[in-house]
């Protein structure tokens, strides 16, 4: 049975969603392709026992009036239920609390408190001012990355101009930025330095860039807590989508995508069903691209994975505890004291869902996400036994180091303890070979040179964390506001 309509979009995570509801709000006719049955991919949730686990992303930020996601709700009139952190962020380093306040003053003085050497105000300043200013110019620029001669021509403006100095910051890296600050001296500082732009930019300061490290050094000072879980807002924007016509179709598991001699794509789902459109938004990853398309479409992907090899997978592992940790901050960054084979951080990332969240725990008890960087590698060639006992190895490791390293969860007994491998992230998220976390930051590819969201072919969009501009909610909300811009305009 064959469907048409207008545009089809790939993926019900927050890039297909965001395409959707933007599109639909405009009145276009958009139908959704999602394979699992529900919606979030890797900002997605699931119930077990009464509780409610974010499976990945937990911190939502980029919703200033002036940033991505906020950009996207307000143009909508959508208001997610979302608590601003202060703190931002707990990091329990090996030997100090370091807290995050939200505030810039009375962060750079706890941080200048714990690591007095070099001008570390005058580095903080620097990273407020260099995230206020990268912002601008992502949120000026939607032709970004330019691939054609009108991207060229709407580039050539007074504030692209303005904006040129900012440019040397994405081929030179943050420890450049440290060194000049003289910053750099103390190896504690770099140590939270490189664990903090391991979840922002997915790089540490020797290969991530001085620009995007800035964003991820200074988010926790914008970091808000989802209230029911990070899928709500996504919840939103579904609504928002089919409140306004389009259609959302889940377990449509994506096979092939063929562009007809007429100029239109269609689409075969693993259920046997065919969609027509004129244009396609995927926000599959570009991993998986090769596999759905043939000749020159296919050589293209294959040419963009080829390109960007590397990603991060994820080990995650999720339990409920009878009782309610007290902490400053639900987000708790805690550095290993040993390290972990297997996990390729030095540090695992822990959410504790909100007192007040009733979605996600029943009152008085606590739901726990954790997360931590893992390589494909690792998972490959091993039989079902092996991997089963390298999740619970792992997971014993982290329980382990939960125990000794945050008092505040002693005594109170874990639940429902369950893990996820590069496997698990494969099998519910679709993405080849579990990569997650999107495209990392690198002065070798800077975010100019990511796959655009414009590919050479007619009617094939590119939009989510494997392509321009990178990872994360607010990026990915970005590059699908974008897409659709573009769209409007041709
Ligand atoms: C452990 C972890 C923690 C993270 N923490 C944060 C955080 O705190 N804050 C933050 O902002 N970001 C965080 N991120 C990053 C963020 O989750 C992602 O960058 C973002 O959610 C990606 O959205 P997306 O729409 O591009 O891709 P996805 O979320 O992967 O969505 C793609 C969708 O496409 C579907 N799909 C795939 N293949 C097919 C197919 N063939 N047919 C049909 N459908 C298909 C998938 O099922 C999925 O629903 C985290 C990521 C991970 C893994």
């Amino acid at each position: 049975m064959t469907h048409s309509t207008d545009i089809l979009v790939l993926g019900a995570g927050y890039a297909g969603l965001t395409a959707a509801a933007l599109l639909a709000h405009e009145g276009r006719a958009v139908t959704v392709l999602e394979g699992h049955d529900t919606l979030g991919g890797c900002a997605s949730f699931f119930r077990v026992g009464g509780y409610t686990f974010d499976v990945g992303a937990t911190t939502f930020s980029g919703v200033l009036p002036s940033q991505p996601a906020g950009r996207v709700f307000a143009h909508l009139g959508l208001k997610p239920e979302l608590v601003k952190q202060d703190p931002g962020m707990l990091i329990r380093m090996r030997d100090r609390d370091v807290v995050r306040y939200a505030e810039p003053e009375r962060w750079i003085n706890e941080i200048a408190r714990h690591f007095p050497h070099g001008d570390q105000r005058g580095y903080w300043k620097k990273q407020y001012d260099l995230e206020r200013r990268v912002w601008s110019m992502v949120n000026d620029q939607p032709s970004l990355p330019p691939t054609t001669i009108r991207d060229w021509l709407a580039m050539v403006n007074v504030r692209s101009i303005k904006q040129l100095p900012l440019l040397p910051g994405l081929f030179s890296s943050a420890a450049s930025m440290m060194c000049r600050y003289r910053v750099d001296s103390d190896v504690s500082f770099v140590e939270f330095i490189n664990e903090q732009l391991l979840i922002s930019t997915q790089n540490t300061a020797d290969k991530a860039p001085y620009l995007t490290s800035a964003m991820g050094l200074t988010y926790p000072s914008e970091t808000y807590y989802p209230m029911g879980g990070m899928y709500r807002p996504a919840l939103m924007l579904m609504r928002h989508a089919t409140a306004h016509g389009a259609q959302m179709k889940f377990r449509r598991t994506v096979l092939s995508i063929e562009q007809q001699s007429s100029g239109r794509w269609s689409v075969t789902c693993a259920n046997g069903e065919t969609y027509e459109a004129s244009t396609i938004i995927s926000s599959i990853p570009i991993w998986n691209m090769p596999d759905l398309l043939s000749g020159k479409p296919q050589r293209y992907f294959e040419r963009q994975s080829t390109h960007n090899p590397d990603s991060w997978c994820a080990f995650s592992m999720y339990f409920a505890l009878e009782g309610v940790p007290q902490l400053s901050s639900q987000y708790v960054q805690l550095h290993l004291d040993r390290s972990i084979p297997g996990v390729h951080a030095s540090s695992v990332f822990l959410t504790f869902s909100h007192p007040d969240d009733r979605e996600k725990a029943p009152l008085g008890h606590t739901t726990v996400t954790v997360s931590t960087h893992t390589r494909s590698e690792d998972w490959k060639g091993l039989t079902p036994t092996q991997h089963d006992d390298k999740r619970s190895m792992i997971m014993n490791a982290v329980m382990d180091v939960i125990q000794r390293r945050m008092p505040e969860c002693s005594g109170l007994t874990p639940l429902i303890l369950q893990g996820g491998t590069p496997h698990t992230w494969e099998r519910y998220t679709g993405r080849k070979n579990g990569f997650v976390g999107g495209l990392p930051h690198s002065i070798k590819r800077p975010m100019v040179f990511m796959p655009p969201n414009q590919t050479p072919f007619r009617g094939l969009y590119m939009i989510g964390d494997s392509v321009f501009p990178g990872q994360g909610t607010p990026a990915v909300m970005l590059g699908a506001w974008n897409t659709v811009n573009r769209i409007f305009a041709t």
